[in-house]
């Protein structure tokens, strides 16, 4: 691949000579970066950041993504590029490069758990919506080579692709990437599924299109007829895997899916839609409630369309969508439309930086639209009590461990929250913290997307002091426990020995008070005092004094007692 495709592109939407410049400039400095690399395929690596590029230009992002694009791996590649990136491109594309780089970090481990909150993570660390665009169409050209890595990569990258990317390109109303993604990662994910429905689909999508093809003079004679204008009358096939989906909700029986095939017709109007399903409605018989007007009820993710499903000719069905160019663009392109540039050629360089400047406020604010959709967009009773705790995330954050696992903390939480949240030896041994490679205090607040790495020494304590800073309750508990024992052990060393009350509750039985003393006497302890508590009468309370030398003997003790048949709890307190 040349960059004189991505040129060709960018002078077709009549880009102003500054874009095509800063561009160029973006290429040869990724083409330095990435001198001599080679892809898995064998093809020079630039060929990668390129073919990112060329998707991104025809979403009409704008310039500055479309750099950022070419730029995406030379961070990740050579760190030492980092300053002369930001020094050369600013902070803006630097900025949207190391969005990419923190994604790629990310490592799905395939729970469904995680998923839905990966998919939060992805949005919270793309925090500029381009990074979340600029990832997903990475990820779609890795998809496309994805023959040339070795099967076991192969089947992870095409389950994430499937459980964490493709959802989410839905999510933000992507239709058409969320497609390509789907279709992509299908025959890795699911190789008998896809085998058996390629082959049934393969016969039949010839025949399929044929009959469109038939149909589609037929309305454009009537469309004329009537004098409703349209911008064009496609057919389009279903997505593989969207069909798959649909299979499974009908017994795997194709005969039942109608819209396998639909004729797409777009219009210039609004009232054209209308007029354009009259004219449907007059040609071929609709069938009763499959006419579904999402223009007057858009679906959760933004789409807009009306569709019917019809008994065409040789009693086939067959469905029709009919919606404007804009309706159109937003369904195929979803959030990625709201940020197309179109008009270029009308605007003085000037207007254009001033479109620039209110396309920066406006895209927070599709932004969160978009996730104010996607709290609605709940379909399953599951989704509905995610979405309702959509409050819990907002005050969370996700951070990294340097294998990429993702850990979740709340809001202001520190590396030692981090630590214990991992392991409480962890936590107790830390001494200090490396967040994204640079060295930080203990009581550092954590940021969404950075990489904690914890730095330890052996027989460490935890200090005191930490409880001022912790937030997560887990660590809270886990310091004064760890805490509690240390001051215990300490008494115990002192005196060489301490009095200590064991109290346990059982369920009463013949013996009972035997084996209980019969643990002390085993490890050669004296008991000082035994005394029973028979308020209630079928759970009596026995409660021991006794000398113990150390806080050693004192878990082992423990230990047993909940050893003892009926006994249900054991507590100790330092007398
Ligand atoms: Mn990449």
């Amino acid at each position: 691949m040349s960059f004189n495709i991505l040129l060709e592109k960018l002078k077709e939407q009549n880009r102003p000579a500054e874009d095509l410049e800063l561009i160029k400039k973006a290429y040869d400095f990724a083409a330095r970066a990435h001198e001599g690399q080679k892809r898995k395929s064998g093809e020079p690596f630039i060929n990668h950041p390129l073919s990112t590029a060329v998707k991104l230009t025809e979403m009409r992002l704008d310039s500055k993504t479309i750099a950022a694009a070419l730029l995406h791996d030379t961070i990740e590649d050579h760190p030492e590029f980092e300053t002369e990136l930001k020094k050369i491109f600013g902070e803006e594309i630097a900025f949207l490069v190391d969005g990419v780089t923190k994604l790629n970090k990310i490592k799905y481990k395939g729970s469904q758990r995680t998923a839905e909150s990966l998919r939060k993570m992805f949005l919270a660390i793309g925090e500029d919506i381009r990074i979340v665009l600029l990832k997903l169409v990475d990820r779609t050209h890795n998809m496309e080579t994805l023959q040339y890595l070795p099967a076991d990569k192969q089947k992870r990258i095409a389950t994430e692709t499937l459980e964490i990317y493709a959802p989410l390109a839905y999510r933000l109303g992507m239709k058409k990437l969320s497609g390509q993604l789907e279709d992509l990662a299908f025959p890795y994910v699911l190789p008998e599924r896809y085998e058996w429905l390629s082959k049934i689909t393969s016969d039949k999508f010839p025949e399929w299109t044929k009959y469109m093809e038939k149909i589609k003079p037929v309305l454009i004679m009537e469309l004329a007829r009537d004098e409703v204008k349209f911008a064009s009358i496609t057919s389009r096939i279903k997505h593989l895997y969207s069909l798959y989906k649909k299979l499974l909700k009908y017994d795997l029986d194709i005969s039942k899916i109608t819209d396998i095939v639909a004729l797409r017709v777009i219009v210039y109007t609004l009232e054209d839609c209308y007029a354009a399903l009259g004219v449907v409605h007059k040609l071929w018989r609709p069938v009763p409630g499959k006419i579904r007007d999402y223009i007057a009820l858009p679906k959760p993710n933004g789409y807009k369309s009306l569709h019917t499903t019809v008994f065409g000719p040789e009693d086939n069905m067959f469905e029709v969508q009919i919606r404007t160019v804009e309706m159109h663009q937003e369904a195929e392109y979803g959030i990625a439309a709201h940020w197309a540039y179109t008009e270029f050629k009308k605007e003085r360089p000037k207007d254009y930086a001033e479109r620039q400047a209110s396309f920066l406020n406006q895209k927070r604010f599709a932004w969160l639209d978009q996730i104010r959709e996607w709290q609605k967009d709940v379909e399953s009773p599951d989704e509905f009590l995610e979405a309702l705790k959509i409050d819990f995330f907002k005050a969370r954050i996700f951070v990294l461990s340097p294998k990429g696992d993702v850990i979740d903390l709340p809001e202001g939480a520190t590396p030692i929250d981090f630590a214990y949240h991992i392991h409480t030896d962890l936590g107790s041994s830390a001494t200090g913290s490396k967040v994204n490679g640079k060295m930080v205090s203990l009581d550092h607040q954590l940021k969404t997307g950075d990489v904690v790495e914890i730095l330890i020494q052996k027989g460490k304590k935890p200090s005191i002091d930490w409880l001022k800073f912790v937030k997560s309750t887990q660590a809270r508990k886990k310091i004064s426990s760890v805490l509690k024992k240390l001051t215990e052990s300490k008494k115990f060393e002192k005196k060489g020995g301490e009095m200590v009350e064991i109290r346990l509750t059982a369920k009463d039985r013949f013996g009972l008070l035997h084996d209980v003393t019969y643990v002390f006497t085993k490890q050669k302890i004296n008991m000082k005092n035994v005394t029973t508590d028979n308020k209630s009468k079928s759970y009596p309370a026995i409660i021991i004094q006794t000398v113990l030398k150390n806080r050693g003997e004192l878990e082992k003790i423990m230990v047993r007692l909940k050893e003892v048949k009926g006994v249900m709890e054991v507590s100790y307190k330092l007398l």
